[in-house]
């Protein structure tokens, strides 16, 4: 943890060099939390009773947008927002107002967002005046109760009007599944359909390993290998090159024209053209999800009003970007591998 503390030029680096690891990675894109908090209680991401964080220890809307600028400043030029549920955070608009000056000067290529969906309605507009272009929102399950289920709090009508609102408003949504076994895995067919007839690309995550959660994670855990085989007998998938900067595979689906995506960390390793790096809501920055080292970009951030800092804070992190991950559910413990919840980091 922490950073050098040396004041710039003494130890002759360049605070806007952009940034490569020691694989020889560009560091071109940001994930940021910007809260821990949430409208929803997903099975698979967060406890019921969750103890969130003190208001002190979070970013302030300003200082989130200093930490951004200085990651744009160094060469990121993607930026997706990301929690708990980024919209419930107070005044979050201030933020993508404020960030939608680096789209406008052509540094950032992308400012995006992953959310729940449940304040979409509200937002989908504003966030369009922002520059926002695409966006993830995540639905497991089109059947209405068993949304409930899922996400504890969550209602599935107002998801599907935030979708809507989206569209409308001429965002790209692209919809993130979590395939969950026995739970919405013999579903899959029907929400490939449902996606790519409304004109959204569908991407199927594995459950990982993060957080305690009050339940068994190997109940939860499906192999995408095993859904890609099933989906195999009914459609025809094709491999296909696209990239939007993630860490998900291709297919297009013969049968309905639209992409489906597979993020798979448990069965497959994307680590090696991983170009990106997410910090929480306190800004502690994670240079890997599947590890705990991590830098303290808070202290550098309140240290001074100046920048300076902050990105020698950035730089000595990226210094340390590990090569890979090792995610493992531990079967005899069944603990996480990681011990900190998805709504951290973000995903
Ligand atoms: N609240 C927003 C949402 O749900 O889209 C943004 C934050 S959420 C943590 C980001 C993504 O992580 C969601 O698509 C969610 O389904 C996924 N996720 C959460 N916990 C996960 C886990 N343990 N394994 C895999 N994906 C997870
Ligand atoms: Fe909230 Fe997203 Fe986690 Fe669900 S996955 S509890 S919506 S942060």
């Amino acid at each position: 943890m922490g950073f050098p503390g040396h004041p710039t030029g003494q130890d002759g680096l360049d605070t806007r060099a952009p940034l490569i690891d020691p694989f020889g990675r560009s560091v071109t894109y940001l994930r940021v939390s910007v809260t821990d908090r949430c409208d929803f209680r997903c099975v698979y991401c967060m406890a019921e009773n969750m103890t969130f964080l003190p208001k002190k220890d979070i970013l302030s809307l300003e200082e989130l947008d200093r930490l951004c600028s200085a990651f744009i400043d160094k060469g990121v030029d993607k930026l997706r927002i990301t929690g708990g549920e980024p919209l419930v955070r107070k005044n979050i608009m201030t933020l993508f107002h404020d960030l939608s000056r680096h789209l406008a000067s052509g540094r950032l290529k992308e400012l995006t967002l992953t959310t729940n969906g449940s304040q979409l309605a509200r937002y989908a507009d504003e966030l369009a005046d922002c520059g926002v272009k695409r966006i993830n929102v995540s639905i497991d399950t089109l059947d209405a109760d068993k949304f409930h289920q899922i996400t504890r709090w969550g209602h599935l009508d107002k998801v599907l009007e935030g979708v809507e609102a989206a569209k409308r408003a001429g965002i790209q949504v692209k919809i993130n599944a979590v395939a969950l076994k026995d739970v919405n895995e013999h579903e899959i067919p029907d929400m490939i359909r449902w996606a790519h007839g409304e004109g959204h690309d569908l991407t199927l995550i594995e459950t990982m390993p993060l957080g305690d959660i009050e339940g068994d994670r190997t109940d939860q855990y499906l192999p995408l290998s095993r859904v890609r085989a099933d989906l195999m007998d009914r459609f025809t998938l094709t491999d296909i090159p696209y990239k939007t900067g993630g860490p998900a595979r291709y297919v297009e689906v013969e049968e309905t024209g639209g992409r489906l995506g597979f993020i798979t960390p448990m069965t497959h390793n994307f680590c090696e053209s991983c170009n990106r790096v997410r910090v929480t809501c306190t800004g502690t920055l994670f240079m890997c999800l599947g590890q705990e080292d991590a830098a303290d970009l808070r202290a550098a951030l309140r240290a001074s009003e100046s920048d300076d800092l902050l990105k020698l804070a950035i730089d000595e992190a990226i210094s340390r970007k590990p090569k890979g991950h090792d995610f493992i559910i531990d079967r005899v413990r069944k603990a996480p591998a990681v011990s900190r919840h998805m709504s951290m980091t973000g995903g």
